[in-house]
């Protein structure tokens, strides 16, 4: 493997989906290069396709042709099963509704990827201290139910963690919180991105957007415009 190898590399995507007895093209031809350690905001309309790449970034969905590959990993060339063990250990997502599993402790939703990836070696340090990350130290026994939705999206991204990827796509991570609360999981995910993270996040949120230093915009399935925004200038805040 190349040191320049991209974090995500997409070539020729396209994706359609059956509605009725037609097709709704939701990708048409996209290509995009991601590059370790980048910070992308991926922006557009409702309906315009952005969900869909970033799943099939995920491997959560598949593309009816074009190439993925993300980290060196091609996605096309794996069953079903293998995609799911290379997005546990190798990719965390953080979903607009948090995602959590409801009868699990804060700790354990953490430490349930780590199970499920077989790395469980100190799994209850470990999640620990990503809690503590997220500045949630002392709700490890607290369920889901009983925590704020920006605490449920803050345990969410420790969740993301739990296997230390190099990559976190976020769907709309700040979409179903208030403006503080938003704040506080953008600042996490910035922390992230500044410790070496490649981020990519879909949001409608241009102000959001802007706070990356290269915003996608796609427009009905393609991408329309690619640019930089000079925001890696942003004053670090405290955090
Ligand atoms: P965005 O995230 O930009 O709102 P999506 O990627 O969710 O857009 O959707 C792109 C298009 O594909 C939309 O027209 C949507 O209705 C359609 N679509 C997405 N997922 C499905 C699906 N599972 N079945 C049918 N149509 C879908």
């Amino acid at each position: 493997m190349s040191i320049s190898q991209p974090a995500v590399l997409i070539t020729d995507l396209c994706k359609s989906y059956p509605v009725g007895r037609r097709r709704i093209e939701a990708l048409r031809d996209v290509s995009l290069v991601i590059e370790p350690g980048e910070y992308v905001s991926i922006v557009g309309p409702s309906g315009c396709g952005k969900s869909t790449l970033l799943n099939i970034m995920a491997g959560i969905d598949s593309p009816d042709s074009g190439e993925i590959v993300v980290n060196g990993t091609a996605l096309d060339g794996l069953n079903q099963n293998q995609v799911a063990a290379w997005r546990g250990k190798s990719v965390g997502i953080v979903f607009q509704f948090f995602q959590l599993m409801p009868t699990l402790s804060a700790l354990e939703n953490i430490m349930l990827p780590m199970d499920l990836a077989g790395n469980s070696k100190n799994a209850r340090e470990r999640a620990g201290a990503l809690l503590e990350r997220v500045g949630l130290h002392g709700y490890e026994d607290n369920l889901p139910s009983e925590l704020s939705g920006g605490e449920q999206q803050r345990i969410a991204v420790a969740r993301a963690l739990a296997n230390s990827p190099s990559l976190i796509l976020a769907d709309e991570p700040t979409g179903n919180l208030d403006s503080a609360n938003g704040m506080a999981v953008t600042e996490i995910l910035e922390s992230l991105w500044r410790d070496g993270t490649t981020i990519v996040m879909v949001t409608h949120d241009l102000d959001l957007a802007e706070r990356s230093p290269r915003v996608i915009s796609m427009s009905d399935g393609v991408i329309v415009a690619d640019r930089r925004t000079g925001a890696a200038q942003i004053p670090v805040t405290a955090g």
